[in-house]
């Protein structure tokens, strides 16, 4: 499998195409676009997995062609997969109705979903890199779940170190306890500044030639292949455990902001996997919703909400799902989206405790919102599943006093709350960096 960048030809850019271990690396096309398949390998059919049922079985197979080229991925694939995917997403019934559920992909070290891409990208890393190679520098700036996944996942892997920016004094305690608890090779700077400060820093390292002379710099950011493709698996894995089970397939509620999770469900769809109907249940950020109602593309600043992770104005993985569903006709046939208020998130929170005695964290909620809102006739149809994003007790300042009790701690988040937390404070300045990373 080869890839190209979605502003290829059709946009004047490079039609160019590079393998998947080229495309891991660069991150983003150098035209500013993002890699896609050039073609789709013939689609999947569900009785092609029967044999499989084990996660890691069901990645090696659905992922075989897409690393195809790559010798030093192919060759590990099997092991690189066990590694990635060694906790489960779990499909678990709703309210003891056999059509609902919800797909649980909090079960990874940082408890979010996050934790499968992070974790598939690191162990690529790994087989990618020569002997004789400096080692790779992950920058990452981050203001929530991602930066402690790509931390997690890379903790301790030869060749590589990571460096995470975060803005003091702006994120929870428990985000920074996630950040600055790992030590080795990874180091957090805690910078004096905003989210965006930092982004602009990490922007400023990877453009500049004596930072790039000094270290092999690379990006773990949503946007990159071997972050997203790992994401098909677990719409595979729960879409043909509900084929087996029923005959049927299964369609997803996605809580979405800068769009990769969703792009993986309808690229696992391509691929032939037994997925239905697709619903983007996104926060006040309307950026998206107001696309699939209006026709018009307007990315906005982004607006604080309490699905933070989800705060996105301009979503990035946009150009994807247009590669894929190229006008607004053919994208209003293959998905729909919706817009869920803070107060709607709360509500739900409270509302599915109480009928389910489940709680979501407010990303969850969000999903869990916009299925309720789909007329009964449409709840009643398909196979429907709520996508669980991230733990509830990630978030226990937001849902604990809505449910009205504390949450219990998942034994992965634990772990990380014990260890001792070491970070050095920056000023938002290339040469602070430069010396710190020294
Ligand atoms: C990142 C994140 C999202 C949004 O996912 P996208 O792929 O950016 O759409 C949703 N929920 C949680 C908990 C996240 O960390």
């Amino acid at each position: 499998m080869r890839y190209f960048s979605t502003r290829g030809s059709a946009r004047g850019g490079s039609r160019d195409s590079i393998g998947f271990g080229a495309a891991l690396r660069r991150g983003l096309a150098p035209d500013g676009g993002l890699y896609i398949p050039t073609e789709w390998p013939a689609a999947f059919r569900p009785q092609d997995f029967a044999a499989e049922a084990s996660l890691p079985a069901i990645a090696e197979r659905l992922l075989a062609p897409f690393v195809a080229d790559e010798p030093l991925i192919a060759a590990a694939l099997g092991d690189i997969v066990r590694e990635a995917f060694d906790f489960p997403a779990l499909l678990v019934p709703i309210g003891g109705n056999p059509r609902f559920g919800v797909l649980e992909l909090f079960h990874g070290p940082t408890a979010a979903f996050k934790d499968f891409g992070a974790r598939f990208l690191a162990a690529c890393w790994q087989r990618l890199l020569r002997p004789d190679e400096r080692p790779v520098n992950i920058l990452v700036a981050t203001s929530g779940d991602t930066g402690g996944a790509v931390a997690a996942a890379f903790h301790r892997r030869p060749g590589t170190q990571v460096t995470v920016l975060f803005p003091k004094g702006l994120v929870s305690p428990l985000q920074q306890q996630q950040l600055t608890c790992w030590g080795d090779n990874v180091r957090a700077l805690a910078v004096r500044g905003t989210f965006d400060d930092c982004q602009a820093l990490v922007k400023q390292a990877f453009v500049d030639p004596s930072m790039q002379a000094q270290f092999e710099l690379s990006s773990a950011n949503s946007i990159n292949l071997g972050r997203l493709l790992p994401q098909t698996v677990y719409y595979a894995a729960s879409s043909l455990a509900t084929w087996r089970r029923t005959g049927e397939p299964l369609s997803f509620v996605v809580p979405s902001g800068n769009l990769g999770n969703v792009v993986a469900c309808c690229w696992a769809r391509k691929l032939g996997l037994p997925i239905g109907e697709v619903i983007l249940a996104h926060n006040a950020n309307t950026t998206v919703p107001d696309y699939f109602a209006s026709g018009v593309w307007q990315p906005r600043p982004s607006i604080a909400t309490l699905a933070s992770a989800m705060d996105v104005g301009n979503p990035s993985n946009m150009e994807r799902l247009q590669a894929l569903y190229p006008d607004l006709d053919s994208i209003r046939r293959a998905l729909s989206a919706c817009s869920i208020d803070d107060a709607a998130i709360a509500a739900r929170i409270t509302a599915d405790f109480r009928e389910y005695g489940r709680a979501w964290c407010p990303h969850t909620a969000a999903a869990a919102e916009a299925w309720a809102r789909l007329p009964e006739s449409r709840r009643r149809e398909p196979h429907w599943c709520i996508v669980a994003t991230a733990h509830p007790a990630k978030f226990p300042e937001i849902v604990e006093p809505l449910i009205g009790r504390q949450l219990e701690v998942p034994a992965t988040l634990r772990a990380l709350y014990d260890r001792s937390s070491e970070f050095v404070e920056i000023d938002p300045a290339l040469a602070a960096l430069r010396a710190a990373m020294g």
